[in-house]
């Protein structure tokens, strides 16, 4: 199996088209979070990488932007072919470095890659304005233009995703890029690289620098004013910090932080279609993606029934590599984050709430889980609205049921959080969806669906989730700068 994505596995950095060594010589380790088996030993960037980065970025710049938005876009199709057709060995790569499910795996890289598809097409569309005037004498044109170089950082939950969804739009917008994707999970970002190389993207234009350096690399990106733009993806105590990096020079910022999703079941809904929605939202990537159902509200009345219908569908998650056939919940990317899950159950039970189902580690092993990061899905029913379930992001397998009995009521409760990312309602009332929509204060709203991210829907949060939109016509915004001409004649 390693053989099919080896050819794959670039363990320099990208810097000005060429795959290059730590200027200290330096490298780290990437490992499998199911088996603690080496993957590769990875180039460990330093400032000095990342000023080069810069510079070889802002030499590509201008060359990149002139090109005409066709070439642009006919580039950017040519590296979504190539992701596509490499699909099978990018999400091996992917399963051996973050741990999810083979299947989730494909899917994501086919997510990914639908982001370069659209804006490969959107290229073509990053159309001004021609506004009427005031007077008759006057012309009012707005054009678009590329921020210029811009720098993305990216987290270790959907390392091919996360990153495509930054580099597309910026590529399509004329701006071009540097990349510092987690430590964790570095290779799928330096995969991407090498076929946007090989589809013909100019040397500079994607710069990807992998780094155990975080903090240190970030200052260099931030205190540089060459660097016109920051897309942080991440959690939002780190992008609180980038804010105030990027207040020195007032660079222009987009922001996907963290979430605390509600999901709603009201007495009316389907109750089957809950069920299935709950277990997308809930347990994709093991519960570690930022807009999982996070509290789960159930109407008292069907309160009881639920619990059942969720307990009987997690039995049938298979916990372990997910390598192998027939297995739908990975490893946690670290023991500490399987720990945090620990904590928060033991919290949880601390204050009243009941353990409903645990799947069973030994049992559903299909391989050796001494090494993995495992935990095990979780039901916890009673759960009271201020235990650390009902208010912190869990990242792990562990739903946690709370009654409502009101629509009121809950729409309170769910407001009630700093965060306004994603947020999931299942009824049948057709006004209720509609006042749902209006109060519910949420990026993103699922109705009557556990799944909502697509390229064509502009994704992003609210409140301390975040700023700005990734996918859809809205995703080249944060890409652009707005000029305005005003034009007298007589
Ligand atoms: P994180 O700790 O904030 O890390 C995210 C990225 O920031 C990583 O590349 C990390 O590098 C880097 N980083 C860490 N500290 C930094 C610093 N001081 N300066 C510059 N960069 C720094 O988040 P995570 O735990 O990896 O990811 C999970 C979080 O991301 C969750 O909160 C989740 O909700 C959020 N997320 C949000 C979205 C969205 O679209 N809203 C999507 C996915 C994930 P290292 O890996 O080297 O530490």
């Amino acid at each position: 199996m390693v053989a099919i994505y080896k050819s794959l596995i670039k363990s320099q950095l990208l810097i000005g088209g060429n795959w290059c060594a730590s200027s200290q010589s330096e490298t780290f380790s990437v490992v499998n979070p199911a088996t603690g088996e080496l993957i590769a030993q990875v180039a460990d960037a330093t400032p000095i990488d990342a000023e080069r980065a810069i510079n070889a970025a802002v030499c590509a710049q201008p060359g990149w932007a002139e090109k005409t938005a066709n070439e642009r876009s006919w580039l950017l199709r040519r590296w979504f072919d190539l992701v596509m057709q490499n699909q099978e060995a990018l999400a091996l790569l992917l399963t051996s470095e973050q741990g999810k499910p083979l299947a989730e795996s494909r899917a994501e890289i086919a997510y990914g890659a639908s982001y370069i598809e659209w804006f490969a097409e959107e290229a073509k569309r990053n159309y001004g304005d021609v506004i009427p005037p005031l007077t008759n004498n006057q012309r009012i044109q707005v054009i678009k233009q590329p921020v210029g170089v811009v720098a993305a950082i990216t987290p270790w939950n959907f390392p091919c995703a996360m990153l495509a969804r930054k580099l597309a739009p910026a590529l399509a917008a004329g701006c071009v890029i540097l990349a510092k994707p987690a430590a964790e999970t570095p290779l799928s970002a330096l995969a991407l690289g090498q076929l946007a190389l090989d589809a013909g993207i100019p040397a500079g234009v994607i710069n990807i620098l992998p780094t155990t350096r975080a903090q240190a690399i970030g200052e260099v990106f931030t205190a540089n004013s060459k660097v016109r733009k920051l897309s942080f993806t991440g959690s939002t105590l780190v992008g609180k910090k980038l804010i105030a990096q990027c207040a020195g020079d007032v660079k222009r910022i987009t922001l996907e932080l963290g979430g605390n999703a509600p999901f709603i079941v009201f007495d009316d809904a389907d109750l089957d279609a809950a069920v299935t929605g709950a277990m997308v939202a809930k347990f994709r990537n093991a519960g570690q993606t930022c807009v999982c159902a996070n509290r789960f509200y159930i109407h008292q009345a069907i309160y009881e029934v639920f619990c059942e219908k969720l307990a009987a569908a997690m039995q049938m998650l298979v916990l372990g590599n997910g390598m192998v056939e027939g297995v739908t919940t990975g490893p946690l990317i670290s023991r500490s984050a399987a720990n945090k899950a620990q904590a928060f159950v033991d919290d949880a039970l601390q204050r009243g709430a009941r353990l409903v189902y645990q799947g069973d580690v030994q049992t559903s092993a299909t391989e050796s889980f001494a090494q993995g990061h495992f935990f095990p899905p979780t039901l916890l029913a009673e759960v009271p609205q201020d235990a650390r379930l009902a208010r912190e992001e869990i990242f792990g397998p562990v739903a946690g049921l709370i009654r409502f009995s009101t629509e009121e009521q809950v729409i309170q409760l769910a407001n009630a959080s700093d965060y306004g990312l994603a947020c999931y309602v299942y009824t049948r009332d057709v006004n209720r969806i509609h006042r749902l929509s209006d109060r519910l204060q949420t990026g993103m709203l699922g109705i009557n669906t556990g799944l909502i991210s697509n390229a064509a829907a502009p994704f992003g949060g609210i409140k301390q989730s975040g700023w700005g939109r990734e996918g859809s016509h809205y995703g080249m915004d944060d890409y652009v700068n707005i000029k305005y001409l005003c034009e007298a004649f007589s």
